[in-house]
C-alpha cells in the first residue's frame, strides 16, 4: 500500500490537516485473541476527526437512551458530510448521528448539564478508558485550527438552534465538538477501542461491559450504512463491514464475532473518505472472507 501513488486529496479546508504527510500509511487489526496485526504507520497518531462520533453517540445514547432519536434520525442521508440542504425540509433533524449537524446535536446531548471542559473530559476519559491507554490528547492546534475555519459547521449549528434542536449555546456545543474531532490517536489505539463494537459491546481491553449487545449491534447497523456519508453504499458493496471514516484520512472498521479494525492514510476520496483505506480494508476483507454479508 506504502507504494501505490493513486491516493486521493488530503483534506485542506482544516488549515491544520493539510499539513499531514500525504504518504503516510498505517493499519492495525485486533482479532478476537486480542492479537495485533499491524503495519506501516499503525503507531503514527492521526487527527481522527469523524470517528470520534461513533463514541460521542455512544457515550450520548448511555445518557439518555433512545431519547436520542427525537433530535437526531438514524437514515443515510446520500448527501456530503457538511450539506446543509436536508437540514431545512426536515425542520432542524439531521438524517443521522455522523453527518457533521447529527453529531453536533449528538455533542449537545453530551454537554447538558455540563461545562464544556467537563463534557470534554468524559469524551476523553471514554477514549482513554477503552484503550486502557491514558496517553491520549486532543491535538490543540487541529482544534484551533477548526474553530476559526469551521463556518459550515458554524452554520448548521446556527440553523439547527432556530429549530430549536440545540439546547446549549452555539460556540459551546462547537467548542466541545470541534474539539473531540481533533483527538489524535494511532491505529493501534483506535482497533483497541473499537473492540467493544466487534465484541457484544463487552471490552475485552477491560474486561467490562461497555454497552448492551443489543446498543452494540445497533451501532454497527448505523456504522453500514451512514458511516462513510454519502459514499456509504460503496463502502459497503466493497468492504462490506460496518466502518466510520474521518477527514484526518482514518477509518474504524469492524467484523462482527472477529476483529477491530484500524486503518489510515490521509488521503481523501470525492466523498472525503480514505481513498487508500478504502482499498486496503476492500482487500483485508476479501482475503480473510470478513465481510458480513459471506465470501
Ligand atoms: N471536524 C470535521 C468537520 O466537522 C469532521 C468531518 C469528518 O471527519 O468527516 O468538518
Amino acid at each position: 500500500m506504502k507504494r501505490r501513488d493513486d491516493r486521493g486529496v488530503v483534506a485542506s479546508y482544516i488549515p491544520e490537516l493539510a499539513r499531514v504527510d500525504p504518504g503516510a500509511f498505517g493499519m492495525a487489526v485486533i482479532d478476537a485473541d486480542g492479537n495485533l496485526f499491524e503495519g506501516g504507520d499503525s503507531d503514527t497518531a492521526f487527527s481522527i476527526q469523524s470517528i470520534s462520533k461513533v463514541f460521542t453517540l455512544t457515550l450520548a445514547l448511555g445518557m439518555v437512551g433512545d431519547m436520542l432519536w427525537r433530535r437526531v434520525g438514524r437514515e443515510p442521508s446520500g448527501t456530503p458530510f457538511n450539506s446543509i440542504v436536508q437540514l431545512e425540509s426536515e425542520r432542524g433533524i439531521p438524517r443521522n448521528p455522523f453527518i457533521n449537524a447529527g453529531a453536533i446535536a449528538v455533542t449537545d446531548v453530551i454537554l447538558s448539564g455540563h461545562k464544556p471542559r467537563e463534557a470534554l473530559g468524559e469524551i476523553l476519559r471514554f477514549m482513554r478508558f477503552l484503550t486502557d491507554d491514558p496517553t491520549i490528547v486532543i491535538d490543540e492546534a487541529v482544534a484551533a485550527s477548526e474553530q476559526r475555519t469551521g463556518f459550515r459547521n458554524r452554520a448548521l449549528a446556527n440553523y439547527m438552534k432556530s429549530f430549536g434542536v440545540l439546547d446549549n449555546p452555539v460556540d459551546y456545543t462547537l467548542g466541545v465538538y470541534f474539539h473531540h474531532c481533533a483527538i489524535a490517536m494511532s491505529c493501534r489505539q483506535l482497533a483497541a477501542a473499537g473492540r467493544f463494537l466487534a465484541h457484544l459491546g463487552r471490552s475485552p481491553v477491560t474486561g467490562h461491559a461497555v454497552v448492551r449487545p443489543e446498543r452494540a449491534r445497533r451501532i454497527n447497523a448505523l456504522m453500514l450504512t451512514c458511516g462513510h456519508y454519502d459514499g456509504s453504499g460503496e463502502f459497503a458493496y466493497r468492504v462490506g463491514l460496518p466502518g466510520k471514516s474521518g477527514v484526518g484520512g482514518g477509518i474504524l472498521a469492524i467484523a462482527p464475532g472477529k476483529a477491530s479494525i484500524a486503518v489510515w492514510s490521509p488521503g481523501l476520496d470525492v466523498s472525503g473518505n480514505s481513498h487508500l483505506g478504502r482499498i486496503a480494508l476492500e482487500t483485508l476483507t476479501r482475503r480473510m472472507g470478513w465481510s458480513i454479508f459471506g465470501a
